[in-house]
């Protein structure tokens, strides 16, 4: 059975890059005949906020987009994730560890030799993988075999601040949902190697993997929230906002036009929905979804 999700981090509201990241993965749930799942990822709640989540909720019902279950809210059960941290340490494959970002880049972590030490300190730690048999790419549907270069193979689990990492969450909860496929941004092949060598170590069915193209601003700018990006639908109807993500995704629109029903649109445009038109390069976009 297939099954895919989108999942958002709400520290805004959606921009065009992450419609096509939601219709994308969308319309392939839906003509491969497959479930559909929601998952909001805001465990950093420094970063998300509860009306962020709400309003997202929102845009994807406007765009006549419908899940199979009810969304998974990841900070409403933040107790889940102590099972896959349990199930890691007895493995052996955690470690405590004081390095920050400043000095990673100065240093490599020496803290798995320091374990002693750094548990008897007063101060916050954060507790990191280090995990076995991180390939060095994988295969992506669109993209085909995806190098990412020399694998390295520490992931934080859990923040020195108690918040579960993004990737600790992601990993166990497309384990628990039997994810089969995930279509993303390519934004985040970077870490895939790595999600796959903690699924296995977590003993999950790695899955399929579609990577989408990024989307540039004129400037050549990555469009991000970071980068203030829009929300779409501020810059246009929930039908436009499809017409313009399905453009970009190479999918037929010809005969679709801006007063359809958002569903219909979408129903559409998954009864002929291919993969294979999809560009892999990263595409440029108006100034209008900046
Ligand atoms: N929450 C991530 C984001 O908004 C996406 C995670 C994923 O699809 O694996 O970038």
């Amino acid at each position: 059975m297939y099954v895919g999700r989108f999942a958002p981090t709400p520290s805004g509201r959606l921009h065009l890059g992450s419609m096509l990241a939601l219709v994308g993965s969308y319309l392939r749930a839906r003509s491969c005949g497959g479930r559909f799942l929601l998952r909001v990822e805001d465990l950093d709640r420094a970063r998300c906020a509860d009306q962020n989540t709400s309003l997202i909720l929102e845009e994807i019902a406007l765009l006549g987009i419908r899940a199979d279950a009810e969304p998974l809210i990841q900070s409403r059960h933040p107790e889940r994730y102590e099972e896959a941290l349990s199930a890691l340490k007895s493995a052996g494959l955690t470690f405590y560890c004081d390095c920050t970002r400043a000095s990673l880049k100065r240093a490599p972590c020496r803290c798995e030799s320091r374990q002693e030490q750094l548990l008897s300190s007063p101060q916050a730690l954060a507790l990191r993988a280090h995990l076995p048999a991180v390939p060095s790419g994988f295969e992506d549907k669109l993209l085909g075999q995806v190098e990412i270069g020399d694998p390295y193979p520490y992931l934080t689990l859990r923040r020195s601040d108690k918040v579960i990492s993004y990737n600790l969450a992601c990993v166990f909860d497309d384990i628990k949902a039997q994810v089969s496929e995930v279509v993303r941004g390519q934004d985040l092949c970077y870490v895939t190697p790595r999600q796959i060598a903690l699924i296995r170590a977590l003993g999950g069915a790695v899955p399929a993997y579609v990577h989408l193209p990024v989307l540039l601003g004129p400037d050549g700018q990555k469009l991000s929230k970071q980068n203030h990006a829009v929300p779409a639908l501020e810059r246009g109807t929930p039908a436009q906002v499809l017409l313009t993500t399905l453009d970009l995704l190479g999918q037929e629109t010809a005969d679709l036009k801006e007063d359809m029903q958002p569903a219909a649109i979408l129903e559409r445009a998954a009864s002929r929905f291919d993969l294979g038109r999809i560009p892999r390069a990263p595409l440029e976009v108006e100034r209008r979804w900046l």
